[in-house]
């Protein structure tokens, strides 16, 4: 099964991803977390896509599009994969398909979560994340059980350079310009599922579970 989550960055993405991670044993593959990864590890690829992500931008798909298609190629995925934060844009949509297509394959369902402007920016300044697992939470709506500590992995939790008020703004204008048009895409190709992200995250999973069923 391949599944693309789609929605404003903070809809819930990654916080789904993981949950039909675990259920369906399929890897969750997040482009940011990606790019997080070799930030952290100081790579050429993290000083290059950190000036994009600081300021809100896309990273240039020259860079992103190889860096996914060669994750993708790996054993573990197989029988499938969540793809959170891929594609972003028309192009990253078109190459993916293409690929897919040389393989006989394609993508199942493209799980949208919508959530309005408003909801978004409260949930991205709340937002803490594991700077080891990538494991998310929020202040107040998904708290750790030990304040500033991951769950999972024990490791610190941050409040992401990019969630920081004006970078959000910045970041749902390239949304709605660039990542918008992916739904009436893959409305076209009939495997769009539209939900309501501002539910309760397990009602918004029990949902998902319904549609993948
Ligand atoms: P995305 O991957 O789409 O950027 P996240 O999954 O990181 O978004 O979620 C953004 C923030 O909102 C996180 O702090 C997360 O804990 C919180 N969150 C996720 N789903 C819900 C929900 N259904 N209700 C309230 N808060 C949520
Ligand atoms: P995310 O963790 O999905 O919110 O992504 C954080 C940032 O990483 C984005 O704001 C972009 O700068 C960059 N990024 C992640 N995925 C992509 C992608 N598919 N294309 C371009 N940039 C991306």
């Amino acid at each position: 099964m391949k599944i693309i989550m789609l929605g404003a960055p903070g809809a819930g993405k990654g916080t789904q991803a993981e949950m039909i991670s675990e259920k369906y044993n399929l890897p969750h593959i997040s482009t940011g977390d990606i790019f997080r990864a070799n930030i952290k590890n100081g790579t050429e690829l993290g000083k290059e896509a950190k000036g994009y992500m600081d300021k809100g931008l896309l990273v240039p798909d020259e860079l992103t599009v190889r860096i996914l298609l060669d994750r993708v190629a790996k054993e573990d995925c197989k029988n499938g994969y969540i793809l959170d934060g891929f594609p972003r844009n028309i192009p990253q949509a078109e190459v993916l398909d293409a690929e897919l297509n040389k393989l006989g394959d394609k993508i199942d369902a493209a799980i949208d979560i919508e959530v309005p402007d408003e909801s978004i920016i409260k949930r991205m300044i709340g937002r803490r994340a594991c700077v080891s697992c990538g494991a998310t939470y929020h202040l107040e709506n998904v708290p750790p059980k030990k304040e500033g500590i991951c769950d999972k992995c024990g490791d610190k939790l941050i409040l992401r350079d990019d969630d920081r008020e004006e970078t959000v703004k910045n970041r749902l204008n390239v949304y709605h310009e660039q990542t918008q048009p992916l739904i009436d895409f893959y409305q076209r190709k009939g495997v769009l599922k539209s939900l309501d992200g501002t539910k309760d995250m397990m009602d918004v999973f029990q949902e998902i579970t319904e549609i993948l069923a």
